[in-house]
């Protein structure tokens, strides 16, 4: 007789099936719709291929186009292998490595042939076309199990020294997989753990483009050879692909880094790998923040602080950041360097390299510790709030940093808040709404709130998880914010190894989201560094502590800041707020009386005096983003007016008296805190 299985649905109900049958029997059984629209499966919450049997009574969820996140992994990296198996039918002699699926798309690293050379971005044309045409032959995707030796011996035989040699690395005794993309002779087979879509027709060959070509190393060293990456973008359908290649060069056109330049904002260079060097401009927009959130934070209760740059490592090992972080660490030996006396001549080192050893601080919150930590604090002096314009070092790697949304040297807007018990769900309360605010000043309408919870590997009991979480969430709900509209979120696992947290992230005028904010509880380290306060019953207690920021750091949000506005800043944040530009030279004079009546009133105003035409002026200072111009000529001289136009208006210029222009001017100009 033949054994049954029990299939449970998300519906609740079960189904019997018969032993050796798969996910799309069950699909098939329940309509003909789905079982053309099922892509993979989840059974026992495994993603598997839908052509898979069952082992047992299982639990399963089909997966279709509807389950955007799963189905886009499913499709690129079945487009990874439909590269592979592309660039090895055309150019014979390739060696294929691995080709992961990406965040918008896929790669494929490859070993090319030492006759023929790196691939370029001009093979890749005639590679899609081979890979539309595999897509076109429909060809079966599966799976099998093969031991480890035979995998090697296969690649070996077929000239495939990467795979050879990685597959035997693999632990023995783990199932190893090779995926065939057809049948039969012809089949075209790679390692991999898959899971895979039944068949290349599943793609939709309209919703790809190869995107360039790179070098990278084999296993990511230096020491081994350099392979040829070739990336890819795709998508489920060409609506998806087209709609992300407008981002894409929408993007493309408010890149930070060549806004920054245009605007002469900052600039990096190879010296000072991930430090900015700001300029007047970009630290105006700079300065502009820092002052707004001081006032934020002021009447939110906060006070500020500064903590020292360099701490000794063993303060560094108390925290626990020596063990877990020291990587990031930038550190420094605590001696002073041996400079020899004039005409001396001394081979002695410079430094012994024998002193203690000091560490540039990757985060503020041990220095915020040791401040609360001076003199005795009553449980009555609670909830306090230090605040720092904390400067940070983090030693990332020189291939990571981007422009300002990575760096090595970044100022967080960082705050500690210690308080009782009774006092965390109303502190974290309050800072969903600061934050709130801030966003909503800084011109960001939409963002999400989500709730990280614990991961697999944690610290402390369920019990302790249980409440850390629930007083966040508890929060999120009295702010109001635990809905659709805050796109309210819990993202399990996703929790830091000692606490859970809530995360801020804002959705820019492209759609694109970045992590900003975040809130977290933390009763460890206040253990760990020894924070007490002295309780109602006189006996010593452990503060809860809060780390928190709002910009994350000053470099990254003005980063985002720039993509976000396309450096059209509003008014209040814009490096330049007014030119006044000259028609004719006799208007120079009053041009003058302009700009210092303007910069009496407190805005940031230059003057254009320069023998040059109207509209070459207009177009440059447009270029240069700057939001108010105001015209002047001989006309505007005798009547005391000026001519104003916008950055970015149709609307013509607008003639007004120079008192109307100062006084509008000043009122569109204050921050939207002092509004
Ligand atoms: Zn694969
Ligand atoms: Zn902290």
């Amino acid at each position: 007789m033949t054994k049954m299985f029990k299939i449970a649905l998300p519906d609740g109900s079960v189904r019997e099936m018969p032993e050796g049958s798969t996910p799309a029997d069950v699909a098939a059984a329940i309509g003909p719709g789905l079982a053309k629209a099922a892509l993979a499966a989840k059974v026992d919450g495994e993603v598997r291929d839908i052509m898979r049997p069952f082992d047992g009574d299982s639990s399963l969820a089909l997966i279709t186009s509807r389950d955007e996140a799963e189905a886009l992994e499913l499709v690129r990296h079945d487009f990874a292998h439909i590269l592979a198996e592309a660039v090895q039918n055309l150019f014979p002699g390739t060696q294929i490595t691995f080709g992961p699926a990406t965040e918008d798309g896929f790669y494929y690293d490859f070993a090319p042939a030492p006759a023929r050379g790196p691939f370029t971005e001009e093979d890749l044309p005639v590679i899609e076309e081979e890979m539309r045409r595999i897509i076109g032959a429909d060809k079966a995707l599966i799976r099998e199990v093969w031991t480890r030796d035979q995998v090697r011996d296969f690649f070996e035989k077929s000239g495939e020294a990467f795979k050879a040699e990685w597959v035997m690395e693999l632990p023995a005794g783990e199932t190893i997989t090779m995926y065939r993309t057809g049948e039969g002779e012809a089949a075209w087979v790679d390692l991999c753990r898959g899971p895979h879509l039944a068949s290349t027709g599943k793609l939709d060959s309209s919703a790809f483009k190869l995107t360039r070509v790179s070098g990278a190393y084999w296993r990511g060293d230096p020491k081994n050879p350099m392979l040829s990456r070739i990336y890819g973008t795709a998508w489920l359908n060409k609506k998806q692909l087209d709609a992300y290649l407008v981002r894409l060069e929408e993007a493309a056109k408010r890149d930070h880094r060549k806004i920054g330049q245009e605007m002469d904002l900052f600039h990096l260079q190879a010296e000072a790998h991930g430090s900015v060097f700001w300029h007047p401009n970009g630290f105006v927009i700079y300065r502009q923040l820092e002052a707004y959130m001081r006032r934020r934070i002021d009447e939110a209760g906060y006070q500020e602080i500064k903590t020292p740059q360099l701490m000794d490592a063993r303060q560094w090992e108390k925290s626990g950041h020596w063990g877990k972080y020291r990587e990031n660490m930038f550190v420094v030996p605590d001696e002073i360097p041996h400079a020899p006396e004039d005409g001396e001549d001394d081979d002695r080192p410079i430094l012994s390299g024998d002193a203690d050893l000091m560490a540039l601080k990757p985060m503020n919150c041990p220095g915020h510790i040791l401040v609360f930590k001076q003199g005795i604090t009553s449980y009555k002096e609670l909830p306090i709030r230090f605040y720092e314009n904390g400067s940070c070092h983090r030693n990332e790697p020189h291939g990571a940093l981007h422009g300002l949304m990575r760096v090595r040297q970044f100022t967080q807007d960082d705050a500690h808040i210690f308080c009782r018990e009774d006092q965390v769900v109303e502190e974290a309360r309050a800072f969903c709404e600061l934050a709130d605010r801030v966003y909503k000043d800084l011109g960001f309408a939409g963002y999400s709130v989500k709730l990280a919870l614990r991961p697999d590997k944690r610290f402390g009991s369920d019990e302790d998880w249980d409440k850390a979480e629930d007083e966040l969430r508890e929060a999120v709900v009295a702010a109001g914010m635990a809905t659709e509209e805050f796109g309210w979120e819990e993202l399990p696992g996703e929790g830091a190894f000692y606490a859970p947290k809530l995360e801020w992230h804002l959705r820019d005028a492209i759609g694109r989201t970045w992590q900003v904010g975040t809130l977290q509880s933390d009763r460890v380290l206040p253990e760990r560094l020894d924070a007490t306060y002295v309780g109602e019953d006189g006996q010593k207690h452990r503060p809860m502590m809060f780390h928190r920021a709002i910009f994350g750091s000053y470099e990254r949000f003005i980063g985002i800041l720039i993509e976000h506005y396309a450096g059209k800043f509003p008014l209040w944040l814009a490096p330049v707020q007014a030119v006044v530009a000259t028609i004719v030279s006799d208007a120079d004079v009053y041009a003058r009386q302009v700009a210092s009546k303007l910069a009496a009133a407190g805005i940031r105003v230059v003057t254009d005096l320069r023998n040059e035409k109207i509209n070459y002026k207009v177009r440059e200072h447009s270029l240069a983003k700057v939001p108010l111009l105001l015209v002047v000529g001989k006309r505007e001289a005798d009547e005391g007016t000026v001519a104003l136009r916008r950055l970015g208006s149709d609307e013509h210029q607008k003639m007004m008296s120079l008192e109307e222009a100062v006084v509008m001017i000043r009122n569109e100009a204050v921050p939207p805190d002092l509004v």
